[in-house]
């Protein structure tokens, strides 16, 4: 779908299409947290995809290093509505007025344990919504998957820690990776913005949309890389654009 909204976080975002649906106007009130019940975050996140058998899907994974995009945040994800029958959400429209986050296993179950850098980049990730979104950051407004529906979700992750370290901020080890290489890149966002400088203080008018392939050549600025172009300087971060082609 066109123009995702994610967190600023995300070190990538999944290409494939994935279930979602309209908020149908909902405001964005609830966080709720998951586990994949695997340890193998594509064959999670591969059952999200739409057109699928199983019917669920999630804003974001993560994992103890990323923190990928999968629906954007304006849309309604498949993951906290029940099973039906008897198993009624306790809380209205779930899907509707929540991101729904889901976090990698680090063992089976039945522990299903979540590696602590998850936890943290899950809080982080926290964080970040509830302060865009001007969610009260507490356990009445983010909530494990049991706490909604009748599930064992979110396994051996501990919700109460998750609201503990977003609270501190989070203390992520997921950062974002640029390119380093002179080529022909294409932009996977929905738009990056072009500034006339280095450190991105003047905006220019330009923007290249999804789609747009351009030829960038890297310019170290402090630790990480940013890709000067003709038409100025564009981020070179591996959320946004992917790499087509070396030049010389
Ligand atoms: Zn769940």
């Amino acid at each position: 779908m066109a123009g995702e909204v994610y967190s600023k976080l995300i070190t990538s975002k999944n290409p494939k299409v994935m279930n979602a649906s309209s908020r149908n106007g909902l405001k964005i009130d609830r966080i709720i947290i998951h586990h994949n019940a695997t340890t193998n975050k594509n064959t999670a996140m591969n059952t999200w995809v739409q057109g699928g058998p199983a019917n669920t899907s999630a804003h974001y994974e993560v994992t103890p290093t990323e923190i990928i995009g999968c629906v954007g945040e304006q849309y309604a994800a498949w993951h906290a509505g029940g099973t039906g029958g008897s198993d009624v959400p306790r809380i209205a429209s779930p899907n509707q007025r929540s991101i729904g986050i889901e976090n990698l296993n680090s063992t089976g179950g039945p522990g299903w344990k979540v590696d602590p850098k998850t936890v943290a980049n899950c809080a982080r990730l926290v964080a970040d919504i509830c302060k865009r979104y001007g969610i009260p950051l507490d356990r009445k407004h983010v909530l494990g998957h049991n706490e909604v529906t009748a599930t064992a979700c979110p396994g051996g992750l501990d919700v109460d820690e998750v609201v503990r370290l977003a609270k501190k901020g989070g203390t992520s080890v997921a950062k974002p990776t640029y390119y380093k290489a002179k080529g022909l890149y294409e932009v996977i966002a929905p738009q990056i913005n072009g500034y006339r400088d280095i450190g991105f203080k003047q905006k220019r008018a330009v923007r290249f949309v999804k789609g747009t392939r351009f030829y960038a050549e890297p310019e170290k600025y402090g630790k990480i890389t940013r890709f000067k172009t003709s038409m100025g300087y564009f981020s070179s971060n591996k959320a946004f654009v992917k790499f087509i082609k070396a030049i010389d």
